[in-house]
């Protein structure tokens, strides 16, 4: 049986030529190096909820699927608590390989991915999209910071935006638990 999540032809070919356009030979090619693996989003499209997380992380790049680390195991627990379902969500990285090192992506690494994010959050036509930290805030609203803004929601483009803070820096602030889990539940009730 095919998973919920299924791309068909059209769509598969759509991202897959918004990628293509959208890396630039330089930009790719280091993250491309090594047989490091490309971790796409999964989730069902379309979908009402998307989450954008920055990068794969080591557990990712071994999977092949975003937020399945230490952090994905905070956020599952932050959305179950929340009562959102994983199974109803489409998640995704701004980008899709590993950076060497747990680097942070380059401007230009971003940039080369933004037109597969377009790409995608057409196909997943969310009505709310969660932005988790700094780096895919930023590629979204450049002049917003995850301290003053986690939690808000920001309507802009026919969807709802709610950046939270990243889950990976909730695991070295615990003291951010409390909100957090209140960010969790404002895009539930986003959802109603
Ligand atoms: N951190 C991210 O930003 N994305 C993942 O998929 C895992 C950790």
């Amino acid at each position: 049986m095919r998973p919920d999540w299924y791309l068909d032809e059209a769509r598969r070919s759509m991202i897959m030529e918004a990628f293509v356009l959208g890396g630039s030979a330089n930009d790719m090619a280091e993250l491309r190096s090594g047989g490091n693996p490309f971790v796409g989003g999964e989730g069902p499209m379309p979908c009402r909820l998307m989450m954008i997380g920055e990068a794969p992380g080591e557990d990712e790049a071994r999977m092949r699927r975003p937020f399945v680390g230490r952090s994905g195991r905070l956020l599952d627990e932050l959305m179950k608590d929340a009562g959102i379902l994983r199974r109803q969500t489409y998640i995704t990285n701004v980008v899709k390989y590993r950076p060497s090192g747990n680097r942070n992506p380059t401007d230009g690494e971003i940039e080369a991915f933004k037109p597969l994010l377009r790409a995608e959050i057409k196909a997943v036509d969310p009505k709310v999209i969660c932005l988790i930290g700094a780096i895919a805030l930023q590629t979204v609203f450049p002049d917003l910071r995850v301290s003053r803004v986690h939690g808000k929601v920001i309507p802009y483009r026919k969807r709802k935006w709610v950046p939270i803070y990243h889950p990976s820096y909730v695991l070295r602030r615990r003291d951010l638990i409390p909100a957090a889990d209140a960010d969790m539940r404002t895009i539930k009730e986003l959802l109603k």
